[in-house]
């Protein structure tokens, strides 16, 4: 609240100015039910209390009170009066609209920047929906609970304290009876609100297990349905769906009974002022006129309504500050890895890269230990290992996905934690196994993230990475747009559009993680090709899983559980008869 006095002052002090004249001229409407009734009953404007007074006279400027038409012109006034009104209680409202969506729309910009730093470790499994669910979900909450009730406290409290203040005017003994009943009244809503936000939130959660079961569903709608599970996700589905829509019916009902309930409320208060304020104009010397009262009624009954607004606002508000929390866990998230204070320039690369001492784990389950390799310019070394020894983690590792644990990375002898992460980053192309492409034109996907290229430089990336044929079988060639995710294309086709980004990007580092691997024979092999074709001139991280495709390398590694256990070329290791050379002759039996 106090955040957002600081950034709009001008428009919040605008909302308040025209919800103020809005009210002052819906008050003046009410002054005129005075004279109104006075007319109507005794044909004179005789005694009025001195506030009708003013108005009227005001009025009598322009008509001749006094004459029949006077009740018209005290309409035709009410009606401009009220149109008036309404004009700018609709001008604060389009002023707060503006700084509603302002708000909500740097909250998400923040949120989407805030995914994009932090580090990779933070999205694991589990956590992604949820991030997800905070980013939609939450953000849409804020702007429903908080938002709203903003408007409420900016508009509702200017009606309640200058009805109060004319309320006190007409007669201080009715209204110090009244006031006594609003607290009631507010009280009251309040306990159904919060009974009804403990449900709500109930059923958010419950709401959020069904969205995250779909998710997975259209994630893998291929395995379910090429495994027949359709009625296995259907039930898991139905429970889960039976589950939320039995907490949305009992918040319905109970929804439906607090309107009416309140509603009724509302009516006994106005009752009972009613009988207060009549035993009051009846009795033997009045001190309140009839015409009066009935104007006191009429206002007080508009009081209850903002009464009403503002206690359900603050227990919205009370709703959205969970949403808030959620939303700024993500926020306050710690971004791990950081930029170093002065960084130090890194514009090529030189000499070597070595892991040093190097020992890593996830969330405490060690992964990598006392990992020692030196990668000199130009060479291509290939680490080969089985699956969960840790290839990843060491790719990982070397952009800088994550930090080691202990021991380092030195980029030509300078701890790779003292580069700017966005220039060391730069020095890598990475071509993994998991293609990810993005729904966008072919050449977004082959220049992404790089700002001044030239259309002659994705067109020869194109080709070395041997996906020119393909593009020009396309009647929109580059411009062809590869739909969600680029899943219609072929398995090869999406690898060397991947490559080609790599191509595009010119690093002096390329990393292959398993780029050929789940691939058929030919597609492997125009793949094989496009790779070859990039790895020329350039130092090579290779991870494999085929040991033909690495006999060639300058070094092989080899990583089992966690540790480096082999080191050489082809014919070194094959002489040291290790485990390298028991894993080629598998490979060759099989
Ligand atoms: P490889 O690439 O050799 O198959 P990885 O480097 O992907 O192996 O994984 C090494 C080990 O670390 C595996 O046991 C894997 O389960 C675990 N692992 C990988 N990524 C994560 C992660 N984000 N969180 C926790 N454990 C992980
Ligand atoms: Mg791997």
């Amino acid at each position: 609240m106090t955040m957002l006095m600081r950034r709009y002052p001008g428009r919040l002090g605008l909302v308040f100015l025209l919800n103020f004249i809005s009210v002052m001229l819906s008050i003046a409407v009410f002054m005129m039910i005075e004279p109104f009734c006075r007319l109507l009953f005794k044909g004179s404007l005789d005694n009025l209390s001195p506030i009708s007074k003013f108005f009227v006279t005001m009025i009598g400027r322009v008509i001749d009170l006094q004459a029949i038409n006077s009740i018209i012109g005290m309409v035709v006034f009410a009606i401009v009066l009220y149109f008036l009104k309404n004009v700018f209680s609709y001008s604060a409202s389009w002023v707060m609209a503006s700084i509603r969506s302002d708000l909500i729309y740097g909250l998400r910009n923040k949120l989407y920047d805030k995914i994009l730093r932090l580090p990779i470790g933070y999205f694991t499994g589990q956590r992604r929906g949820d991030v997800v669910s905070r980013a939609v979900n939450d953000t849409h909450e804020i702007d429903y609970t908080i938002l709203n009730a903003l408007k409420t406290f900016l508009t509702e409290p200017i009606t309640v304290i200058f009805y109060l203040v004319v309320l006190f005017y007409i007669s201080t003994r009715l209204s110090l009876y009244a006031i006594l009943l609003l607290p009631v009244t507010f009280f009251i809503i309040g306990r159904i609100s919060k009974s009804l936000r403990k449900d709500a939130k109930t059923s958010k959660q419950r709401f959020g297990s069904l969205l995250s079961h779909v998710e997975e569903t259209l994630a893998g709608l291929r395995i379910i349905k090429g495994f027949n599970a359709q009625s296995n996700a259907e039930r898991v589905f139905d429970r889960l769906n039976n589950q939320f829509s039995d907490k949305q019916r009992y918040i319905y009902r109970k929804n439906d009974v607090a309107s009416p309930f309140s509603e009724f409320l509302g009516v006994t208060v106005v009752m009972i002022v009613l009988v207060i304020g009549g035993s009051m104009v009846l009795s033997p010397s009045p001190h309140l006129s009839a015409e009066l009262f009935i104007t006191y009624i009429a206002m007080f009954s508009q009081v209850i309504n903002p009464v009403k607004n503002l206690s359900n606002a603050i227990a919205g508000y009370k709703r959205g500050l969970s949403a808030i929390d959620r939303v700024n866990e993500i926020l306050d998230a710690d971004e791990v890895i950081l930029q170093p204070r002065s960084p130090v320039a890194l514009n090529s690369f030189n000499r070597d890269i070595r892991f040093e001492h190097l020992s890593f784990s996830y969330d405490g389950k060690p992964v990598l230990s006392d990992i020692n390799l030196q990668i000199n310019k130009g060479e291509i070394v290939a680490l080969i290992g089985q699956s969960g020894s840790g290839k990843t983690t060491m790719a990982d590792l070397l952009e800088r996905f994550y930090d080691p644990v202990s021991g380092s990375i030195l980029f030509d002898g300078v701890d790779i934690r003292q580069y700017d992460l966005r220039q060391y980053r730069s020095m890598f192309a990475l071509v993994s196994q998991d293609v990810v492409l993005f729904h966008d034109t072919l050449y977004n996907n082959i220049a992404m993230g790089m700002e001044n290229v030239t259309e002659e430089e994705v067109i020869e990336a194109a080709r070395v990475a041997n996906i020119s044929d393909f593009i020009e079988s396309l009647p929109d060639g580059l411009q062809h747009d590869i739909g969600d995710r680029g899943l219609n294309l072929s398995g090869g086709q999406r690898q060397r559009i991947s490559i080609a980004r790599a191509v595009v990007h010119n690093a002096p580092i390329l990393i292959l993680d398993e780029a050929t691997s789940a691939m058929d024979t030919e597609s492997e092999r125009a793949v094989q090709a496009a790779l070859d074709n990039v790895m020329r001139n350039r130092t090579v991280f290779v991870i494999a899983h085929r040991l033909s495709t690495v006999q060639h390398a300058d070094r092989i590694v080899l990583l089992d559980g966690g540790k480096i256990v082999e080191q050489g070329t082809h014919e070194q290791l094959l002489l040291q008869g290790g485990l390298y050379k028991k894993l080629i002759e598998i490979q060759q039996l099989s």
